[in-house]
C-alpha cells in the first residue's frame, strides 16, 4: 500500500497538455522530479516539448512527446492511445493548455470566443472525459495510489475575478470552474480525484507583452510582490497529484500571491 502522506509519484504515468512551454513544460518537470514517467503533449512546438522531454529525462525519468490538439476529438483520443502504448496506463492527467485572444467586447468576433471556448473549456471537457475512461479501464492500483486516478485542470484566478475586455478567457475559466466540481462530484465515489489549481500571474509567453509593458501595474495586484514562477505552479500540481493530497476532492488552489485577497481593497479601497 502507497504511503498516504508522500509526495513520491514513482511508478506512476502523466499526461500533460500544452507541457512544451510555460506551466505545463514546469508541471510536466515537477512530476517528474517527483517520480513520474511523463507524455509531454504539444500543439505543434515540436522544439519545445523536446526540452520538456530532454529535462524529464535528465532527472532519469522517462517522458515522450506526443502532438495533440486538445480542442479536437480525435487528436485527444490518439493522444491517450499512443500515451499508453508508449508509457503505459495513465494514473494522473493534467489539462494544461491554454490560451488568450483578447478584444474589447464590442470587437470580440466570434472566432475570438471560439478560439479560447474550445482549448479552455470544450479541451477540459475532452481531455477530462478521456482521464476518465482511462482511469476506469485501468483501475486502482492499491500498491501505487489509494486513488484511480488524479485529473487536474489548470484553471486561473479569472474563474472568480471577472475580467474586462477579456471576457471569452474570464468565461472559459469560470465555466472549467464547474466542469472541474461537477466531474468530483460525479466521479470521486469511484475514488477518481479531480481537483484544480487556479494561478494569479505568472511568468510565460501568455503574458510576455503584458510584463513588458505594464510590470508595476500588475504587481499592484499582487500582494506578495513578485510576479509567479511557472514552477510555483508545477509543485502546486505534483501535491494534487500526490496521496498527500488523497483527501482533497473538487478543490481548487490558488497559487497567485495573494491576488485574490482583492488587494486594492486594502486600506479605504
Ligand atoms: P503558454 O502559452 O506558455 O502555455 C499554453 C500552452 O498550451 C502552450 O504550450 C500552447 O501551445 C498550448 N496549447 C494552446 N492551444 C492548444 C491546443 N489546442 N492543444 C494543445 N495545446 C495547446 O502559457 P501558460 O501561462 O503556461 O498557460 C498554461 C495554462 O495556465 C493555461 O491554461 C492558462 O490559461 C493558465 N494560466 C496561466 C496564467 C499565467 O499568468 N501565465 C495565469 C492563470 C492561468
Amino acid at each position: 500500500m502507497a504511503s498516504f502522506e508522500k509526495h513520491d509519484l514513482t511508478g506512476q504515468i502523466a499526461i500533460v497538455t500544452g507541457a512544451s512551454s510555460g506551466i505545463g513544460a514546469a508541471t510536466a518537470i515537477e512530476l517528474a522530479r517527483a517520480g513520474a514517467d511523463v507524455v509531454v503533449n504539444h500543439r505543434h512546438s515540436e522544439e519545445g516539448a523536446a526540452r520538456t522531454v530532454a529535462m524529464i529525462e535528465a532527472l532519469g525519468r522517462r517522458a515522450v512527446a506526443i502532438q495533440g490538439d486538445v480542442s479536437l476529438e480525435a487528436d485527444v483520443l490518439s493522444l491517450f492511445d499512443e500515451a499508453e502504448a508508449s508509457l503505459g496506463a495513465v494514473d494522473i492527467v493534467v489539462s494544461n493548455a491554454g490560451r488568450q485572444k483578447d478584444a474589447r467586447i464590442g470587437d470580440m468576433t466570434l472566432d475570438d470566443w471560439n478560439a479560447v471556448i474550445s482549448v479552455n473549456l470544450t479541451g477540459g471537457f475532452l481531455v477530462g472525459r478521456e482521464a476518465i475512461r482511462r482511469f476506469r479501464r485501468k483501475g486502482i492500483r492499491p500498491d501505487i495510489s489509494p486513488a484511480m486516478g488524479k485529473l487536474i485542470f489548470d484553471s486561473s484566478v479569472h474563474q472568480v475575478i471577472p475580467w474586462a475586455f477579456h471576457v471569452n478567457y474570464a468565461a472559459s475559466k469560470g465555466g472549467l470552474h464547474l466542469l472541474m466540481q461537477s466531474l468530483a462530484q460525479e466521479v470521486s465515489a469511484e475514488r477518481i480525484r479531480v481537483n484544480a489549481v487556479a494561478p494569479g500571474a505568472i511568468a510565460t509567453a501568455i503574458n510576455a507583452e503584458e510584463r513588458e509593458t505594464n510590470a508595476d501595474g500588475m504587481l499592484k495586484l499582487i500582494p506578495y510582490g513578485r510576479i509567479g514562477d511557472p514552477a510555483d505552479i508545477g509543485r502546486a500540481v505534483a501535491f494534487l497529484a500526490s496521496d498527500a493530497s488523497d483527501y482533497m476532492v473538487g478543490q481548487t488552489l490558488f497559487v497567485d500571491g495573494g491576488m485574490t485577497l482583492y488587494p486594492e481593497f486594502r486600506g479605504n479601497g
